[in-house]
């Protein structure tokens, strides 16, 4: 953080770009699932009463329990709850939250865990381990008091308003597409990575998104101006006249760029020397088509179907809501192919309606297939809509995170499976789609000639084969500087998928975000990739990339870049192909 004037300058990494103004609201959750929300000035007295209430009703509870203790324990432990009793009335204690809530303007909650949280740090400190000790008791109290909150009523994320920058430690992608739902303009997180699926909603959206801030502190208030650029990563708090009216400005520009871009959506994606690509788009909700035709998409290469669960939630789509939606696309698209992924929850995707185990580490746990398979009720319902809206248009299904040949049996046997039923009951489906298999794990590499012998289409998800190939998690920024696209062993495993493709006689696409950054496409192109799937907006700028290539030299670079030991080695050789195609013209 830097101050500028009386500006606060933060800097992080933009992955969603486009500018936001508006003012700040704090959301803060991590290690204690309570939110920090704004409250507003006139509600204040309510949340106070608020407060009041909780500590009524947890005194009571305290009491009742402590009774019960006298009787069946005794005195001794009884004088616990006394003490408790003692904390919740104490001035240091429920007049300091009462305090936090009307200086700061905060839900109550919060003001509970940030006051807690300072007295429990006092608490550490004492030296006297008869004292230390009773920082459990106000811990004990604290949880008392938030059961209590809660039992209230709720601080939901639906009380943030339209408008506003929401400045969060981190945010799951569900409440992202809730928050990008009810109209917030712009979001910056403590921390993330730009691969991360907050950072794909955000860019679904169109939601400028900067990530890896840094911790905020005390820094920020609520209700603040803010000017948010998601290109270069920058959040400036209260920009002074001349800075706002330039990001004003800078806000036009982008418009007019972004409408400018879907000039060329007709001209083919073709290279220099003549090799046809296919560019696609990703989507993660329906009304992005609109997007994707716009830009020139010759199809979907990835529907998340998960948005859907994650959108119903907590119902689950049914059957009929699925199947109207795969023919509006399919409708909207014609003549184009739509591939629908099957719904890949669990990892930090979650849907509580799905995902009905807690694992303790979910990336390599429950996700993809492994759950689409081990919930073949909830599979079953997804794959007849998929088999029943294939008759009004070019549907392929595809399987996310397999790592092994019996899941795409199975994922086959299951298929099969559900269409002898539709037959059976008379209703209208087409039995012949094409089925496919994203490769996002190493494992999926090696065995790839034999999935491409099985299946008919192959797509490499970068993302996540990045995050498990190099065993960095994609959206922790931690380990950011790791998550190398152009990491050796990525491209090596580029060109075996598709060598693999070419001899089992399946097509191969791409549909990580590797796909959508146009400084990719020689790597792509030269690796023998065709088909690529990306955000609608960055189709025409993969396009200009591609038609500006000559794909045979994309192939003598390629086998170059094989030869080098590193990431930063083969960033080099890229940077030196692009200045001596700037210094040549082309
Ligand atoms: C991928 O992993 O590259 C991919 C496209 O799937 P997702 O980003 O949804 O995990
Ligand atoms: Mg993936």
């Amino acid at each position: 953080m830097t101050a500028v004037g009386a500006a606060l300058v933060f800097r992080g990494r933009g992955v969603s770009d486009g500018v936001a103004i508006g003012t700040t609201a704090l959301l803060q959750s991590r290690d204690h699932e309570v939110f920090r929300f704004p409250v507003a000035e006139s509600a204040i007295e309510d949340e106070v009463a608020r407060f009041h209430e909780a500590v009524a009703q947890t005194r009571r509870e305290i009491q009742r329990t402590g009774e019960q203790v006298r009787r069946q324990v005794g005195e001794d432990l009884a004088g616990v709850f006394d003490a408790y009793d003692l904390i919740l009335c104490d001035e240091l204690y429920a007049g300091a939250i009462e305090t936090c809530i009307r200086t700061d303007q905060v839900n109550a909650e919060w003001a509970v865990h940030r006051t807690a949280t300072a007295l429990g740090e006092r608490f550490a400190r004492i030296e006297s381990e008869h004292l230390r000790e009773r920082g459990d008791d106000l811990r004990d109290v604290t949880r008392y008091l938030f059961r209590a909150l809660q039992g209230i009523s709720h601080h939901e994320l639906s009380e943030i308003a339209g408008g506003v920058i929401v400045i969060a430690d981190e945010l799951t992608p569900s409440e992202a597409l809730r928050l990008g739902r009810q109209g917030i303009v712009g979001l910056a997180l403590e921390g993330g990575g730009p691969n991360s699926h907050t950072a794909i909603v955000a860019r679904a959206l169109s939601l400028p998104l900067i990530v890896g801030v840094g911790p905020l502190g005390d820094s920020l208030r609520d209700r603040q101006v803010a000017v948010l650029d998601g290109r270069d990563g920058t959040l400036i708090i209260e920009p002074d006249a001349a800075t706002l009216e330039r990001y004003r400005a800078e806000q036009r520009a982008l418009t007019v760029f972004t409408e400018s871009l879907a000039r060329d959506r007709d001209l083919p994606a073709v290279t220099l020397d003549g090799a046809e690509v296919e560019l696609l788009a990703n989507i993660e909700f329906p009304d992005e088509i609109a997007e994707a035709r716009r830009y020139g998409a010759r199809g979907i290469g990835l529907y998340r179907s998960e948005f859907l669960y994650i959108e119903k939630s907590p119902n689950l789509p049914s059957e009929d809501e699925h199947c109207e939606l795969f023919r509006t696309m399919l409708e909207q698209l014609a003549p184009h192919p739509v591939i629908v992924r099957t719904f890949d929850l669990g990892g930090r995707k979650l849907a509580r309606e799905v995902m009905d185990v807690d694992e303790e580490n979910p990336s390599l746990g429950l996700r993809g297939i492994r759950l689409t398979l081990a919930r073949p009720k909830i599979f079953r319902t997804q794959l007849r809509a998929l088999f029943r809206a294939a008759v009004h248009g070019d549907l392929w299904i595809m399987v996310p995170l397999v790592s092994c040949i019996e899941e795409v049996r199975q994922f086959r046997e299951f298929c099969k499976d559900v269409v002898s039923e539709l037959a059976r009951e008379g209703v209208a489906h087409r039995a012949e789609v094409p089925l496919g298999a994203m490769v996002e794990v190493p494992a999926a590499v090696w065995i790839a000639d034999h999935l491409a012998r099985e299946l008919d289409f192959l797509s490499i998800g970068t993302n996540d084969l990045i995050q498990y190939t190099l065993a960095v998690d994609r959206s922790n920024e931690h380990v950011a500087s790791l998550y190398q696209p152009l990491h050796p062993a990525i491209l090596h495993a580029l060109r075996r998928v598709a060598d693999a493709g070419a001899d089992g006689g399946a097509r191969i696409s791409v549909c990580g975000e590797m796909a959508a950054n146009p400084r990719y496409a020689p790597v792509l192109v030269g690796a023998g990739l065709r088909h690529l799937s990306m955000s609608p907006l960055s189709i025409p700028l993969v396009k200009d990339a591609i038609r500006r290539l000559d794909a045979a030299a994309a192939r003598e670079l390629y086998d170059d870049c094989l030869r080098l030991s590193s990431a930063s080695e083969i960033e080099s050789r890229l940077a030196q192909w692009e200045s001596s195609l700037a210094l040549s013209g082309s």
